[in-house]
């Protein structure tokens, strides 16, 4: 069992909760910088742990809600920072709605790894309640987020948040920096909802861009006609792949495809 202990509170890191804390100050402030944090910004962090970001971002502004998991940890924020709103709880349960009603709301965290897709689909989920959101995740993820059209990466997850979202690679951090130190580096990524949304059927768009994506190897012709009617669209850009499409392209076709009888009732809405 590995444990970590900061300003007499000792904790046994608990891997499942994702729990690599950050010990470098030069990254938390260039966090807190890149993300544009206001003093009169509704913020939100998720996961602050010891508080290595949330101290930094106390610097900018000194009221804000934090959420975390781990009791003793939220316990520790609680009475170290009695002037924060600490949610002991699940962040993917929370009612960021509620959190927002005021103000769109500006997300920081160096989030829990196991979770981070849950997350970005929430945040996606919840876009027009957000400002930002200016995360680290593991580096492998956030490349995957900011893949462009033929790349490896470029997939459902890079499609789908770049549909909805500006989103920024901003920098790489070694595992060195943490403590205990994770087996992979992490990257921060930046999103921010774009003004008005590109399709109005968020739903039935991920839908598509799932089926388009099915498999991989295969031309978007395969992998699209069982499940949509294809004879607006040219032949052309059925023989490709999914892969080769950009964001544009992908609107484009959506706005070309009808889903066939068997989803019918997406049609309706
Ligand atoms: N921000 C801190 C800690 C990062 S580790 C730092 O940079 O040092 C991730 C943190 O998220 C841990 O404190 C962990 O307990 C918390 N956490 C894990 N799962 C969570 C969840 N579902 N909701 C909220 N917090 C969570």
């Amino acid at each position: 069992m590995i444990k970590v202990e900061y300003k007499h509170t000792e904790i046994a890191v608990k891997k499942k909760l994702g729990q690599n804390f950050l010990t470098d100050r030069n990254i938390t402030r260039k966090i807190v910088t890149e993300s544009g944090v206001k003093s009169d910004d509704n913020i939100l962090e998720i996961g602050p742990g010891f508080g290595a970001l949330t101290q930094e971002i106390t610097t900018i502004a000194p009221r804000f809600t934090v959420v975390e998991k781990d009791p003793k940890l939220a316990a520790f924020i609680r009475n170290e920072y009695p002037d924060l709103t600490v949610i002991e709880g699940d962040f993917l349960t929370v009612d960021l709605k509620k959190i927002a009603s005021a103000k769109p709301l500006r997300i920081l965290g160096n989030i829990p790894y196991a979770i981070t897709s849950p997350i970005l689909f929430k945040l996606l989920e919840n876009r027009h309640d957000l400002l930002s959101a200016t995360l680290m995740m593991q580096h492998e993820v956030a490349l995957r987020i900011t893949a462009k059209p033929r790349s490896k990466d470029y997939g459902i997850l890079a499609v789908q948040m770049q549909a909805f979202c500006d989103i920024k690679y901003l920098f790489r951090v070694g595992r060195k920096v943490f403590r205990p130190q994770p087996g992979v580096d992490s990257g921060v990524i930046s999103m921010t909802p774009k003004v008005s949304d590109p399709v109005s059927d968020q739903e039935g768009f991920s839908r598509f861009v799932r089926c388009a994506f099915h498999q991989r190897r295969k031309t978007l012709q395969n992998n699209l006609k069982k499940s949509y009617e294809l004879n607006l669209v040219e032949s052309s850009v059925l023989k490709q792949r999914a892969e080769e499409l950009s964001i544009e392209d992908f609107f484009h076709l959506f706005g070309q495809l009808k889903p066939l009888s068997a989803s019918s009732s997406d049609m309706e809405n």
